[in-house]
């Protein structure tokens, strides 16, 4: 007798996708709604808990409405990272990593990605506006403290006349030392998770920047590295002449190691060997001083030689703009050369989290044992065969509420049955997400 073929689970019916579909489009659409909603400032102003950190990721929930289902990448993180300090993010390909960096640039790919919960607090600096929401200009002063004036020119930089022929004078904007016009600015702290696209721009590229992992792609193929650089020093200043911008393109670049900088700003990125294609993305980065600069796998697409000359740059303008840096990796050499602390992703969520230290001398959590062990050292014989982790990655989608690693944790045990683990401080710095270390 023939009986009824058994349905594979992971093969969606016409019926069961269109339902999935039209469930997407309804969320999709709540979301897209809510971002395009006028607000003031003070519905996305907010306040850090701790004010020695420079941004504060709270129960973050970043998820993409697909058409197989909902897959929660980002599913409930907490983290921050202090100022003045790098933090690695580590992980395998696929934990949700690079989606947490695209959450705090406001870079996810809409409208499939969104972020459905969870906060971003942000410490920046924005602009005082006056009653008509204007800019306040600071005015340059001279010895005597008084203001300075000087002619008022119109928009092709002529001179404007009074009735008797005599130029008009005007109060001269204070500008920075690299020619940038001062306006007033207050110390503000921003959720970026609530902030709009149009008051993102604000920020973006000037407080927080991104160096991308592979700079084929992320530099346009079409116009020279002087010309990228250029746009961002017009971003930041839009004010700059074209002479100012050029002198500044070949500033950074100088100021990455790049040597004629001069000669290489004309260049093409076709025409740069890989290493000098992420100084140039690395100077991309820096054109604002940002407080935060978020470096997603930066060393990935370079060889070894060319990896560490980058790291150390990566370290050394972090010292001198005094900024901070999240590093996305997934090579544990690069976090314990770089980073004073350190998050351990895994499908989604945080396992453990510490300074370096901690996390290399007391890794607790048995997927963060695993990832070390999966290294190779100088004892590892020729011949031996390399350790890794059994088993995959759960799916994104549908994702049950429980330890994640447990159909790979080779420390499983009676105890870990149940819901996803509370988290566990170990330390004032150092804590996991596991059943074992329950009291
Ligand atoms: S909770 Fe249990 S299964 Fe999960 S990582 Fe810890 S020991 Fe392994």
């Amino acid at each position: 007798m023939k009986t009824k073929k058994e349905k594979n689970p992971y093969i969606l019916s016409l019926k069961e996708s269109r339902a999935i579909q039209k469930s997407n489009l309804a969320e999709m659409k709540k979301f897209e709604k809510a971002k395009r909603k006028k607000v003031t400032p003070d519905y996305f102003t907010t306040q850090l808990k701790d004010e020695n950190n420079i941004l504060e990721v709270e129960n973050l929930h970043t998820y993409f409405f697909t058409d197989s289902g909902v897959s929660k990448a980002v599913n409930g993180i907490t983290f921050s990272v202090p100022k003045n300090a790098i933090v690695g993010l580590v992980g395998e390909s696929g934990c949700g990593k690079s989606v947490t960096s695209l959450s705090i640039m406001q870079l996810v790919q809409a409208p499939q990605g969104q972020v459905v919960e969870g906060s971003i607090r942000f410490a920046t600096r924005d602009f005082v506006l006056d009653g008509k929401n204007k800019r306040i200009p600071i005015y340059a002063k001279d010895e005597n403290g008084d203001t300075v004036y000087g002619n008022k020119l119109d928009k092709k930089g002529n001179v404007v006349l009074d009735k008797d022929g005599n130029p008009v004078q005007v109060p001269v904007q204070a500008r920075s030392e690299d020619g940038i016009p001062l306006y007033e600015m207050k110390e503000v702290t921003y959720d970026i998770a609530k902030m709009p696209t149009e008051d993102m721009h604000r920020i973006r590229g000037k407080d927080i920047s991104m160096i991308f992992q592979e700079p084929m792609t992320s530099l346009n193929p079409v116009f020279t590295v002087g010309y990228q650089i250029e746009e961002v020093v017009y971003l930041i200043n839009p004010t700059a002449t074209k002479k100012e911008a050029h002198e500044k393109a070949i500033e950074m670049l100088s100021r990455v190691g790049i040597p004629m900088p001069e000669t290489i700003v004309n260049y093409y990125p076709h025409q740069l060997s890989g290493g000098m294609r992420q100084r140039v993305m690395i100077a991309i980065a820096l054109v604002g001083n940002p407080r935060l600069i978020i470096a997603d796998e930066p060393t990935t697409a370079l060889d070894v030689t060319i990896q560490s000359q980058i790291l150390h740059l990566i370290k050394d303008v972090q010292k001198q703009c005094k900024a901070s840096v999240v590093l996305i990796t997934h090579d544990l050499g690069v976090v314990a050369e770089t980073c004073d602390y350190v998050v351990v992703m895994y499908a989604g969520k945080i396992v453990e989290k510490g300074t370096v230290f901690e996390i290399f001398d007391n890794p607790l959590h048995p997927y963060t044992k695993g990832i070390q062990k999966a290294k190779p050292t100088f004892d590892t014989g020729v011949d031996a065969e390399l350790y890794s982790i059994p088993g995959v990655v759960p799916n994104p989608i549908n994702i049950p509420n429980e330890c994640l690693f447990k159909d790979r944790c080779g420390e499983r045990c009676s105890c870990c049955e149940g819901e996803y683990p509370e988290e566990i401080q170990v330390s004032p710095t150092h804590s996991v997400f596991c059943h074992k270390y329950k009291k």
